[in-house]
């Protein structure tokens, strides 16, 4: 009986209408958070998982060993690698793809990875027309690499202690 009338007077008074005006007006002169993206960006994590990497050493040799680690690990089967011995003895991989369309970027292949040689990147500024164009070639890991290594860099050694 008591919420029956209780509800009667809510209807009646318009309470619950003026609660959603008063959150309404509350926000209303709060300080707006909206980002004028692209001219305003939001921080970025150094562990933004982002487009994928392959890393080489300062002397330019590639980094991995085509040990499949990430391949096995990956949770999403976006990972193809193939590799052959090379004539001074150490394995390299002869394919490395990455089908971007069904990666989840968990970040598990980076994990997985005993020489730090595929990484997730802060970018996520891509896009491709064509299913294709987010097939990833070894080559396009690479050059992807090459362009930001600077950056990936920075993010792993800001994140080293962590690890
Ligand atoms: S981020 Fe995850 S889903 Fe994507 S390639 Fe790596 S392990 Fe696979
Ligand atoms: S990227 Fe890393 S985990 Fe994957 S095959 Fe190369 S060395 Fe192994």
């Amino acid at each position: 009986m008591i919420s029956a009338i209780k509800r009667f007077f809510n209807t009646f008074l318009l309470i619950d209408l003026l609660k959603g005006m008063a959150v309404t007006g509350r926000h209303l002169f709060a300080r707006k958070i909206t980002i004028q993206y692209p001219d305003e960006r939001t921080p970025q994590s150094p562990r933004f998982r982002g487009l994928h990497a392959q890393r080489r050493y300062a002397n330019g040799e590639e980094r991995c060993i085509a040990c499949k680690l990430c391949e096995a690990v990956c949770p999403a089967m976006a990972i193809t690698i193939e590799s052959a011995q090379r004539a001074d003895g150490s394995r390299r991989t002869t394919r490395y793809d990455i089908d971007l369309t069904k990666c989840i970027f968990c970040g598990f292949c980076e994990e997985a990875c005993p020489v730090d040689a595929i990484v997730e990147t802060r970018i996520f500024e891509y896009h491709g027309e064509r299913r294709v164009d987010l097939y990833y070639t070894k080559a396009m890991l690479l050059a992807v690499g090459d362009r930001h290594e600077a950056q990936i860099a920075a993010d792993r050694a800001a994140d080293a202690k962590y690890r």
